[in-house]
């Protein structure tokens, strides 16, 4: 992927693609000391900047380093960087990370440093893929305690766990891996939060234990402006019996429907094909 035309903004400057380079001593290749945003730009407007951008903030002070930009700054870099690139629709990835200047395990002298890449990146699944619904297979990896990792914040250290789930729900034929929290319940996808429909009701699992997704808040907003209830609570792996309908959602994945998780089956239906198009035309901001 490093091999390709375009501009990256890299520590205040724009950066052919393949230029933008980072010396291997680099603290986050060693110690995980990364954090990151994925955005979609729909028609030259980036859904949910500055969400985005607050997150990316919160995540470098959860694992305890500051950017050095402003939400604002933050905001202009990534509208520039889709313009510089002379993209309109397109996906965006800020990374923040500590530098090479200390290759140990504290890290108060190095340099935090901010890129911003943005690509052509249509549909995550293929739109066949989607409207069957995902088949998704459970991972045998949990997300941490939030007392072990800070489980809210986006940051590459925890992305191991899904990067290892994904990789063996792909190998055995699946789009994606299902895990459960430290405790046992239901957490999230690899890249997406889940849904479940149960008599015309959504049920998601609670925040402290997995990545509040921009989406997720969308999607629960959608549904409440709908006059649907939106039950957020622990959720059992057994109670999947229950649910008639599930659904993923993500800045990547936007509204996808599930059709299989291991040995529980459903069907996309259409409470979760409203939701998938009612959140196609937000974003772009189609009445
Ligand atoms: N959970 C995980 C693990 C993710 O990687 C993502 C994608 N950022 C999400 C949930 C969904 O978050 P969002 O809706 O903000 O993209």
């Amino acid at each position: 992927f490093d091999d390709r035309d375009g501009w990256i903004w890299f520590d205040g400057d724009f950066v052919p693609w393949r230029e933008t380079k980072t010396h291997i001593l680099t603290h986050a290749l060693h110690y995980g000391s990364s954090v990151f945003e994925g955005e979609r730009m729909y028609g030259g407007e980036i859904f949910k900047l500055t969400p985005h951008s607050e997150r990316l903030k919160r995540s470098a002070n959860l694992l305890d380093f500051e950017i050095p930009y402003s939400v604002a700054e933050i905001d202009a870099i990534c509208n520039e960087t889709c313009a510089k690139n002379g993209l309109q629709d397109c996906y965006v990835r800020p990374v923040a990370y500590l530098g090479p200047e200390q290759t140990s395990v504290s890290a108060l002298n190095n340099k935090v440093h901010l890129a911003v890449a943005v690509w052509d990146w249509p549909s995550y699944f293929d739109p066949e893929v989607k409207a069957r619904g995902l088949r998704l297979e459970w991972s045998k990896w949990r997300r941490p305690d939030p007392r072990t990792a800070p489980t809210t914040a986006k940051a590459a250290g925890l992305y191991m766990i899904c990067t290892m789930s994904k990789n063996t729900a792909e190998r055995n034929g699946f789009a994606d891996a299902l895990m459960l929290d430290w405790r046992g319940y239901v957490a999230e996808a690899t890249g997406a939060n889940v849904f479940f429909v149960k008599d015309g009701v959504l049920h998601t699992p609670k925040v402290e234990h997995i990545l509040d997704g921009i989406t997720r808040q969308t999607v629960i907003e959608i549904a409440q402006a709908k006059g649907i209830e939106v039950v957020v609570r622990d959720i059992l792996p057994e109670e999947l019996s229950d649910f008639s309908e599930c659904f993923l959602t993500g800045t990547a994945v936007e509204v996808t429907p599930v059709a299989e998780v291991g040995d529980y089956r459903f069907t996309p239906g259409a409470l979760s094909l409203d939701l998938m198009e009612t959140y196609g035309r937000l974003v772009r901001r189609q009445a």
